[in-house]
């Protein structure tokens, strides 16, 4: 064993070199420039004692070559302006004491609008792909936001002569705002001051310092301008919210309750229905929690639980499968379906009573088993079976009502019979052995968990999927990796086929009344045709949204239920979390969904708190699994994000050679960094525990570790948790500073004697 990382790789994705070189070329130019400012005029030049002893002199030369001067001064002005130096406000008092108000302003109000615009472009093109590849999603929400209303931000900034005229041009040249735009509102916001100033050179003489020039009126309107014009956008999109959630209320008006039965009704037992009553009840409302089918959702009845209780079975199966590899002699595989399907119910019965209502009505919350119709704003009608509908008034309602599978318009599908997720675990609960011939449609984290599982414990799987690869919002080396991973347990994958129809064989043919797939290859355009004794259609799943209200709300129902940063929809008072928002579709996104929702619906008058995915781990458990936080390599390229890449093959890892049959080891460790930064941008692995071996990852990124705390920390050996540290040490090995490492072999070459 060894402590120290092997077989390492960084390679960058930064921005070309020859950008870099030149700004660096730029850097150097400036710094000479401002040497050469600091050792020709040094800051003493431009102060008012120097102007007022000086004025008579420069008013002969204004009158000798009045074009000369004017010249000089605006490229002085535009010198001093672009560059940030000081002395704009005494260069400002000279226009008014040589040129006279008229010229004063004229040539005041474009040197310093043009000077603020070079140093606007100087600020975004030496700083802003620096700053975006620190701040990643976070830098882009402001940059949005400064996009949208920036041009009334900088009026209002421009206007308080308070805030200092470099840092408005360096702060915005941080921002997407147009270069046309900022150069037109400067010019704007700086004439009130432009004009106090000019004006009060003209009183050159009486001055005692440029301060004396805004009085506290003059002073204290601008700043109170500035102020109101920059909080206008913020102001307004609140009020403007305001006026359309009143809007939207108006016709239910009337119907608003005087009295109140519950502060809260969730719709929705699912991990984020629970999470929303738990977190209600906890913060002392009343709530009532509304469930139609069974206590848990989709998670724990057709979801997450019996699909990782089965894919724990496939696992059993294939280690039997290939004991001989580790030395161990297993007697011939066999399996017993019945026994199989109730490990599965039993283990989804063990786990029921953290989501029943026995618990849930502990905790102190009402929990009805029914139909839940959203009547109004404030009212939801449950209908139980048995009894009559059940109008309660409530101040806030949480949409929780979950996701339901996609069936695809597919000829004959109806005809011959299929499963979805939802479906699945009935069809086959009710089998005597597993389908002998599966095929699942959709290569996606479903389609493949499954298809893998089946062909795992022996079924005859085939995988179609319409894109080129599986697991299409992966990396294409984890979409690669999982393909062979399924190919070595005997799926056939079909990427870029496409399903056209279904159908049972004629009679006249092979064997009649086979179920069959006929699916074209795109890139031949060739048929073929998959029999199959279970058809698994895993084509995606789509938002709950007809059946309880939505419609006659006016809420839209096309794909989730529209909701902004508070998970709050166009009505203040109903919120939505988890599938039914979207746009994940995780257990512990909805959970994570459920506690900005209830927070924001309970107390969202006092304080809102803005949803936040940055760090939300998706894993999808195949073998090996595929676990991801932050970006990975597709989406940094997509958001234009610069960033390196540093990976660390599980074939160097102890714990997983150890492990491993007769195969070598395959899966990595792959971290994305900002170039030359150990700040992690985003992590995918594949590893046989890829999602336990990633909330390391998760953690450093959510409080900001980067990977020298990562390298840091001591691993116990052997595990797979070690492939976390190799990767943070290949980072470091690539980045060692050379010119350090030398010193040192020269210091240790003259300590040998
Ligand atoms: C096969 C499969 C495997 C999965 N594996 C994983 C995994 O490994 N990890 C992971 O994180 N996620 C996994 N998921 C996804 C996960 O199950 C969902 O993201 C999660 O269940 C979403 O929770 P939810 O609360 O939004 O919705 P749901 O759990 O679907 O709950 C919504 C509930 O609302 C109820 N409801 C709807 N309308 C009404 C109404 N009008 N009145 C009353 N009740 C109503 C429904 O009956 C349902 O019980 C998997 C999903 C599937 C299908």
């Amino acid at each position: 064993m060894t402590d120290v990382p092997q077989g390492s790789a960084s390679r960058a994705k930064t921005p070309p070199r020859w950008r870099t070189g030149r700004r660096a070329g730029v850097l150097l130019v400036l710094a000479v420039a401002l040497a050469l400012w600091w050792a020709m005029a040094p800051r003493e030049t431009l102060t008012l004692a120097n102007l007022q002893s000086c004025h008579a002199e420069l008013l002969a030369w204004h009158e000798v070559s009045p074009w000369s001067v004017r010249g000089a001064f605006f490229v002085l002005y535009l010198l001093v302006a672009g560059l940030s130096l000081p002395g704009v406000a005494v260069l400002t008092l000279a226009a008014g004491a040589v040129f006279g108000l008229g010229w004063g302003i004229f040539l005041v109000s474009f040197a310093s609008s043009l000077g603020a615009t070079l140093s606007f472009w100087l600020a975004r093109y030496l700083l802003a792909d620096l700053l975006r590849a620190r701040m990643g999603p976070r830098l882009q929400a402001v940059r949005t936001r400064l996009e949208r209303e920036g041009a009334l931000y900088l009026l209002g900034l421009r206007l308080i002569p308070l805030v200092p005229f470099g840092a408005v041009n360096l702060l915005m040249g941080l921002t997407e705002i147009r270069s046309l735009t900022f150069y037109a509102i400067s010019q704007l916001g700086m004439f009130p001051s432009t004009l106090l100033f000019v004006a009060a050179g003209q009183q050159l003489a009486t001055l005692r310092s440029a301060s004396d020039v805004l009085g506290p009126t003059a002073l204290g309107v601008l700043v109170a301008l500035g102020a109101a014009v920059a909080l206008l956008p913020s102001l307004a999109a609140r009020g403007l919210q305001r006026l359309r959630q009143r809007q939207r209320l108006a016709p239910w008006r009337g119907q608003r309750p005087r009295q109140f039965d519950t502060n809260l009704v969730v719709i929705g037992a699912g991990a984020g229905g629970l999470v929303s009553a738990y977190v209600a009840a906890a913060a002392g409302a009343k709530v009532t929690l509304v469930e139609a089918r069974a206590m848990g959702g989709d998670c724990l009845n057709y979801g997450c639980v019996p699909s990782k209780a089965l894919i724990q079975s496939a696992k059993v199966a294939h280690q039997v499968r290939t004991a001989a590899q580790f030395g161990v002699q297993a007697q011939a595989l066999a399996l017993d379906w019945p026994a199989l399907m109730a490990r599965i119910a039993k283990v989804i019965a063990s786990i029921a009573p953290h989501d029943s209502v026995q618990r849930y009505t502990d905790l102190g919350v009402d929990v009805l088993q029914g139909h839940a119709r959203i009547v109004n704003p404030w009212v939801v009608e449950v209908t139980q079976p048995g009894h009559d509908p059940k109008r309660i008034r409530t101040r806030s309602i949480v949409i929780a009502a979950g996701a339901q599978a996609v069936v695809p318009d597919l000829p004959g599908l109806q005809d011959v019979g299929f499963a979805t997720s939802d479906t699945l675990w009935a069809q086959l609960a009710t089998c005597k052995e597993l389908p002998r011939r599966i095929v699942v449609l959709g290569g996606g984290p479903i389609g493949c968990e499954l298809g893998q599982a089946f062909a795992r414990l022996g079924a005859r799987v085939t995988l179609v999927e319409a894109g080129e690869r599986l697991l299409a919002r992966e990396d294409t080396d984890v979409s690669a990796l999982v393909q062979a991973a399924l190919e070595g347990d005997g799926v056939h994958v079909r990427t870029g086929h496409t399903a056209l129809r279904c159908h049972q064989s004629p009679a006249e043919t092979g064997v009649p009344g086979e179920k069959e797939l006929v699916l074209r290859q795109s890139a031949t355009e060739l048929e073929t045709t998959v029999a199959f004794d279970l058809l698994l259609v895993a084509v995606g799943r789509r938002a709950r949204l007809s059946g309880y209200g939505l419609e006659a709300l006016g809420l839209d129902t096309e794909r989730t239920v529209p909701t902004n940063a508070y998970l709050q929809t166009i009505f203040p008072t109903i919120y939505a979390a988890g599938d039914v928002a979207g746009p994940y579709q995780l257990t512990h996104a909805a959970a994570h969904q459920a506690w900005y929702a209830t927070v924001n619906a309970l107390f969202g008058d006092f304080k809102r708190f803005a949803v936040d995915y940055r760090h939300l781990p998706q894993a999808t458990f195949v073998a090996p699994e595929v676990a991801r936080v932050g970006l990975n390599e597709q989406e940094a390229q997509a958001q234009g994000v610069p960033f390196e890449v540093t990976r660390f093959d599980l074939a160097d890892l102890d714990r997983a050679l150890c492990d491993t049959g007769n195969t070598p080891p395959t899966g990595f460790v792959k971290v994305l960094t900002p170039p030359g930064k150990d700040r992690i941008l985003g992590v995918s692995i594949a590893a046989p525990q890829a999602a336990e071996m990633l909330a390391e990852y998760v953690l450093a990124m959510r409080h900001s570790l980067g990977l020298k705390a990562v390298l840091g920390t001591v691993h116990a050996y052997p595990t797979f948790t070690e492939a976390n540290k190799y990767a943070a040490g290949a980072w470091q090995k690539a980045h060692v500073p050379r010119r350090l490492l030398a010193l040192a072999r020269a210091f240790h070459a003259w300590r040998l004697g």
